[in-house]
């Protein structure tokens, strides 16, 4: 027995094999608490739960659905300053972000207890005379979700909520770096009333938890969010066996600034983009493309504006950016900034460690200018508070900067131009696109996902979650 925090596998809390140290990174000496490690086996016995109770869970009346998704988007919703302040003080985004992101978990929780109300299929006429054809969704089986994290609720509920929403059983492993809010979201969903079986929180190592998940044979699909390199190894085991899966991963999110964009709006587009969240975000501006007759101006602005920004502890009143997650990310910030140094561009802000009246992973938000599109600060993600500016000489040279990228997530323009708004929308790469507004923030009721690299299979969130959580079955009848 130990006194970590447990798995809930089977309808029980149990132990694990070892321990994670959630660490407060804006004070290091503060350990957020102690989570056990979910052993291979104990996942294992977390996916033949699910696979058990999917067949009772599947035919499951909607009321009953819509009725615990309803109740888990409650509880989140009304404990969301508490819940917000274990996210901010295990992840480092600000409070006010974290109580943000606790209610847009709690958003999603309602949007698809409404949802479950809402599945549909469709009957038509055949082409065979008195035959009657229908289109029916039906759930998949067992989901193996597998989180980063940067979004330590908003993730796992925009995964949990539809599995469960459409029928399915979930065995969840959520980031080791995070078990807090990813604990304290099971014990929500684990009250609202669940039959034994059909939720299942597994923590613990990707090597260990999550390569169980990918290579058994019971987990019908992965939905998986994370980095390239990972999820390249989702791809390869679950094709390897056949199975279902989807990747949301990086990005490299330009955002073009034009001559004729309203400077304002462009300087809080990209300080939002680029820096909030400590520039932890996938679709973080990280590439700002500015246009010639604008650049000297606007990056004079932000700049100035980047001098304003508060770095400091997450939880403290006032502060704009936490600190960056842990060392291991602090590390990749640092080498990016050496890395662009030696390429040649030019640092005219930030990069630099700070120290605070705590011990912890602070850094000030970093700008290059000079910066080519060949340049690795430009081509590969940081994930940290770190932006790059690129001169275009066109609108046409900004467009092509944009989208000479591997990856497609998010892409933004800054423009008091129709004709060029319309262009850029078209003609971005991008899986969502922006007009006026930051990269990084969207809705929770329609798609979210991306292109190229960044994303792979359907999309997430609003209706389109019904591609990957359900199958179509169709019914031909003779009567
Ligand atoms: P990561 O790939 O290191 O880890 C993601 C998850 O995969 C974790 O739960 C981890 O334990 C697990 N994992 C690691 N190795 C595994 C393996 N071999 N088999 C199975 N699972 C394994 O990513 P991260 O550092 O937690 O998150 C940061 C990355 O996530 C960034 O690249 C960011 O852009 C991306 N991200 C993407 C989106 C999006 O929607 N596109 C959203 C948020 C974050």
């Amino acid at each position: 027995m130990t006194t970590a925090a447990k798995n809930y596998i089977a309808g029980e809390w149990v132990d694990g094999e070892g321990i994670s140290r959630d660490v407060n990174p804006s004070n290091t000496d503060d350990i957020v608490g102690e989570y056990a490690r979910a052993s291979a086996a104990q996942t294992q016995a977390a996916v033949a739960a699910a696979k058990a109770a999917f067949p009772a869970w599947s035919r499951s009346s909607l009321q009953e659905r819509s009725d615990v998704l309803g109740k888990i988007s409650a509880e989140i919703l009304a404990r969301k300053e508490e819940l917000g302040r274990l996210l901010s003080r295990e992840e480092g985004k600000t409070l006010p972000e974290g109580i943000g992101e606790v209610t847009r978990a709690g958003q999603i929780f309602g949007f698809f207890a409404g949802e479950a109300l809402r599945i549909a299929g469709e009957k038509v006429a055949s082409v065979r005379p008195g035959v009657d054809v229908e289109m029916t969704r039906e759930p998949l089986g067992v989901i193996g979700i597998i989180t980063p994290w940067n979004f330590p609720i908003a993730i796992p509920s925009w995964k949990i909520a539809p599995a469960l929403c459409y029928g399915n059983c979930v065995v969840f492993k959520p980031a080791d770096l995070v078990p807090g809010t990813a604990h304290a979201l099971a014990e929500i969903i684990v009250r609202a009333g669940l039959p034994k079986g059909v939720f299942n929180l597994v923590m613990g190592r990707g090597s260990v938890v999550g390569e169980t998940l990918l290579n058994h044979k019971d987990v019908t699909a992965i939905t998986f969010t994370g980095s390239v390199a990972t999820g390249r190894k989702v791809a390869g085991a679950v094709t390897a066996r056949m199975g279902k899966f989807q990747l949301e991963m990086g990005g490299k999110n330009p955002l073009v600034v034009l001559d004729d964009a309203d400077l304002k709006i462009a300087v809080e587009c990209a300080t939002n983009g680029a820096f909030f969240s400590t520039g932890q975000r996938c679709t973080a501006s990280s590439r700002l493309i500015v246009t010639e007759g604008i650049h000297d101006r606007f990056v004079g602005a932000l700049t100035e504006r980047m001098k304003g920004l508060v770095v400091d502890d997450a939880l403290k009143p006032g502060t704009h950016l936490g600190p960056v997650v842990d060392q291991a990310q602090l590390d990749q910030d640092l080498s990016y900034l050496k890395i662009g140094r030696d390429e040649g561009a030019t640092l005219v802000a930030g990069g630099e460690l700070l120290n605070r009246a705590t011990p912890g992973f602070y850094l000030s938000p970093a700008l290059f200018t000079d910066v080519d599109s060949k340049m690795r600060v430009s081509r590969e993600e940081i994930f940290g508070p770190v932006a790059t500016v690129s001169r275009a000489k066109s609108y046409d040279e900004a467009l092509a900067l944009a989208n000479d990228t591997e990856f497609g997530l998010s892409a933004g323009i800054c423009t008091t131009s129709l004709k060029y708004a319309s262009h850029f929308k078209r003609n971005s790469e991008a899986g969502m696109v922006m007009v006026n507004l930051p990269t990084a923030g969207v809705d929770y009721h329609v798609p979210f996902g991306g292109r190229k690299a960044s994303s792979y299979g359907p999309r997430e969130q609003g209706r389109y979650a019904a591609e990957f959580y359900t199958v179509v079955k169709t019914a031909y009848t003779f009567a």
